[in-house]
């Protein structure tokens, strides 16, 4: 569909990031780090989500003796997220964490930079140089005039430069800001400059839903373009919220493979049997824990709703009090309308055992199409063919204007 742009590849624990490793997604928790079981708690809860690497602050000596705890325990790669001190930096490496995360604006000695970069090669320990907009070291917003793209590249290639010097080089690098043009501009720019592996964001993107909206217009315009190797939406939610977008969006963009059900539902309109949003988002809570690959559509009609969702593996339309059960677009059941969701559950359960041809196989088609041509049918003549009343409603207009 579209060719990825080829980084080198580092590790970050078991989890290798560049080259032609899968797109990976991060966290951050939001616990104190020295709550080590309330810390190791999230980062469960965020690996069953489709995290694949967190991140946890670094900010205090307790929280480093936490991180020597936790990360002998965590499922998943740790890194610690570093700011003003690097000493912070050291003392995370001593605990073992997979990762680090420094912020070149806020740690600017070349000597303690290049102190933790030597730690880290020591150690075989990669390094994020994380810049951020909104502590951009204020000599390079002075000198670009403000928050520009080329003033956080710049800040990104002084920092490798300080690694270089110590022959330090599994680096990753991101440069994000909270405005969506200037950060899909400043990745646009790091990546024609280096192919160290890019990790993606858009920071302090904000509360749901604008956040998940403003977040996902600039990392999914990078991906498409090729751009990114790993990335974390920074939302202010429950971090499981990051982890299931960033899931998520990945699968659409077809860059993992899909874990959990795609739910499809129709947005409803005035041919609506049941209350579509009623039904979509039971249906979502009964997959929610579900790991189930497919791809499956709720539809407010049987008039049109096979037939627009005849691609997804499995789906539902109402019609006359019933669902309408249909696979690939082949109706196989009737259920009950209070029986829908239950009956969605247990064809995907048996189409995830057997698969779709099995599960048409088992299913009395012929019967299946009759009632539901039986069902289209009766609505067709009930509800004719403009369900909205959209013709009446013109005469009607024509008719107020005209006077
Ligand atoms: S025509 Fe039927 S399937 Fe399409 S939006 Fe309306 S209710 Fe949903």
């Amino acid at each position: 569909m579209f060719e990825r742009r080829r980084t080198r590849q580092i590790h970050v624990g078991k989890v290798a990031v560049g080259g032609d490793a899968p797109v990976s997604v991060q966290s951050m928790t939001t616990t104190k780090t020295a709550d080590v079981e309330g810390t190791l708690q999230q980062i469960y809860a965020l690996a069953a989500a489709g995290c694949d690497i967190v991140r946890c602050t670094c900010n205090e000596i307790e929280a480093a003796e936490g991180l020597a705890q936790i990360v002998p325990r965590s499922p998943i790669p740790v890194i610690a997220d570093i700011h003003h001190q690097y000493k912070m930096a050291l003392a995370a490496l001593e605990a073992g964490v997979h990762g680090l995360r420094l912020n070149p604006g806020n740690i600017r000695k070349p000597e303690h930079i290049k102190a933790v970069a030597a730690a880290a090669k020591d150690r075989n320990v990669p390094i994020r140089i994380g810049v951020n907009g909104g502590s951009l070291d204020s000599a390079l917003y002075e000198k670009h005039g403000g928050l520009t793209a080329d003033a956080m590249v710049e800040s990104a290639m002084q920092e490798l430069a300080y690694f270089d010097e110590v022959g330090f080089d599994l680096v990753k690098i991101s440069v994000k800001a909270s405005n969506v043009p200037i950060m899909v501009e400043a990745y646009r720019k790091l990546s024609a400059a280096t192919d160290h592996p890019l990790h993606i964001g858009l920071t302090e993107a904000g509360p749901l839903p604008g956040g998940l909206v403003k977040a996902t217009a600039g990392i999914a315009t990078l991906l498409l373009e090729g751009i990114g190797d790993t990335i974390r939406y920074s939302l202010t939610a429950d971090p499981v919220e990051e982890a299931k977008a960033g899931r998520q969006l990945l699968e659409s963009l077809g860059l993992r493979e899909r874990k959990n059900v795609d739910l499809i539902a129709c947005p409803s309109c005035g041919r609506a049997e049941i209350d579509v949003i009623d039904v979509a988002n039971r249906a979502q809570s009964a997959f929610a824990d579900k790991e189930i690959p497919l791809q499956i559509a709720v539809m407010g009609c049987v008039v049109n709703g096979p037939g627009e969702a005849r691609e997804a593996d499995l789906g539902i339309a109402a019609g006359n009090k019933r669902g309408h059960l249909f696979v690939k677009g082949r109706n196989v059941a009737v259920v009950p309308e209070d029986e829908m969701v239950e009956a969605l559950v247990e064809w995907a359960a048996f189409i995830n055992e057997h698969g779709t041809e099995a599960a048409i196989a088992r299913a009395d088609t012929a019967r299946a199409e009759r009632e539901a041509n039986k069902d289209r049918s009766a609505l067709l003549e009930e509800k004719g063919a403009d369900a909205n009343h959209s013709t009446e409603k013109i005469v009607e207009i024509r008719r107020t204007a005209g006077n």
